[in-house]
């Protein structure tokens, strides 16, 4: 197996996994989007809200906003010694107080720990007009987004198959399958249509091509054939600023190298009894 990184900066990674079977690719992506913890805020005490927003909406609005996690700083309250209580291990306190007129902001939300503060500062929360206000206290704990999606570090997180175009020798050159590609990764010189190898991996496997080919009235089968690698997959995973993308890749690995060492345990324990 064989991982090449195409690109990579503090908030999205691209990259080709070669040599791995579909179920290996779907389990890194699923282990990506579902079992990498992050913090999220779970409680909301509201002392004050006479905003547009239900209670409740405002708590959700708080909720989704993205927090940064530091790998290792926090444990799941449920595993923590303080039993559910919450502590400085397993949560992370904030205060937020506006007064309108003007808009309630995601910086606006101050923890206790400046580690953890809003990943992004200015997502609008709720706007204030003139004399209402919002005074909150909220708690966040880690969890994964197998709990709930505001748990989930990807804000993309996916994989195609990587594109193999095949132009066959009935082609007669006639270029429509060329105006048909939105992604331009057919091109004509003279009459003969090839494949721009530069391209290729922005290929949507639309199939657009084919299409456009059996419009031609060229026969059942168009000269532009549109398949895939069976083994190679491109990825794409994007962060949502709580946790660096290559970050998470590499704990969605550990996470399922920790998987895959519990089955081979149990596997030996059945065997030796
Ligand atoms: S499958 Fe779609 S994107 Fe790919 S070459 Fe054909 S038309 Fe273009
Ligand atoms: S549409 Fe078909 S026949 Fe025309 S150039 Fe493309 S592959 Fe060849
Ligand atoms: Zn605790």
């Amino acid at each position: 197996m064989q991982v090449e990184c195409q690109h990579r900066d503090e908030h999205s990674c691209r990259f080709i996994l070669s040599g791995a079977l579909p179920s290996f690719a779907n389990a890194v992506r699923r282990a990506m989007a579902s079992e990498v913890p992050k913090l999220a805020i779970d409680s909301v005490g509201i002392y004050d809200n006479t905003s547009g927003l239900f209670d409740e909406m405002l708590a959700h609005r708080l909720g989704l906003v993205p927090l940064r996690t530091e790998t290792g700083t926090y444990v799941p309250i449920e595993e923590c010694t303080c039993e559910g209580q919450g502590c400085d291990r397993c949560t992370v306190s904030y205060t937020l107080s506006v007064e309108g007129p003007g808009m309630v902001w995601s910086r606006d939300l101050i923890p206790n720990d400046p580690e953890a503060a809003p990943a992004i500062g200015d997502i609008p929360i709720v706007k204030l007009e003139n004399g209402q206000k919002v005074v909150v206290e909220a708690r966040a704990v880690l969890s994964t987004g197998k709990a709930h999606a505001k748990w989930q570090p990807t804000t993309i997180c996916g994989y195609k198959n990587y594109p193999v175009l095949t132009v066959a020798a009935h082609c007669d050159g006639c270029g429509v399958c060329v105006d048909a590609c939105p992604r331009r990764v057919l091109r004509l010189t003279g009459r003969t249509v090839a494949v721009d190898e530069t391209r290729i991996e922005d290929c949507s496997l639309c199939r657009l091509c084919e299409k456009g080919c059996l419009s031609t009235g060229i026969g059942d089968q168009p000269a532009v054939r549109v398949g895939t690698e069976a083994d190679r997959f491109i990825f794409t995973v994007e962060s949502d600023g709580s946790i660096p993308a290559a970050e998470i890749l590499r704990q969605s690995v550990r996470f399922l190298r920790g998987r895959g060492d519990e089955l081979a345990r149990a596997l030996d324990e059945i065997a030796e009894a």
